[in-house]
């Protein structure tokens, strides 16, 4: 894990946090700065740079997030309105935490 991690750091409580959820592998916590009336960032404890530094042993850390997300949504009363998930990857595609996580979005309708 490298030293200067911020997702690193907010996973391990380095940095306080509020989690909506948090298991052995992962942390669930709001995006400081929302595009979305509900945007929530999911991070595996694990830390992968990105989607391009996936090796096989982390397949099911990637995969066990998508649980989590609808988990999430339904927590979060969006799962019926509907919401996005997306990874950014790299700084060409918007990434500026080199730390993988999903950004589930939602909420701009109520139903
Ligand atoms: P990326 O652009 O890397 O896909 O997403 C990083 C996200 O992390 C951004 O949406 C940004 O607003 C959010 N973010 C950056 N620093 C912090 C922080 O200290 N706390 C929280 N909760 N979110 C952060
Ligand atoms: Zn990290």
């Amino acid at each position: 894990m490298p030293d200067d991690c911020l997702f690193c750091k907010i996973a391990n409580r380095e940095i306080p946090s509020e989690f909506l959820y948090e298991d052995d592998n992962y942390v669930v916590f709001r995006d400081i700065n929302p595009a979305a009336p509900v945007h929530l960032l999911l991070v595996p404890k694990t830390h992968i740079r990105s989607i391009n530094d996936l090796e096989p042993v982390h397949e099911s850390i990637v995969g066990g997030l998508f649980p989590i997300a609808a988990k999430m949504a339904k927590q979060e009363g969006v799962n019926e309105s509907g919401y996005k998930l997306l990874f950014n990857v790299e700084k060409g595609g918007g990434q500026e935490i080199f730390h993988l996580h999903l950004h589930l979005l939602g909420g701009w309708q109520k139903k």
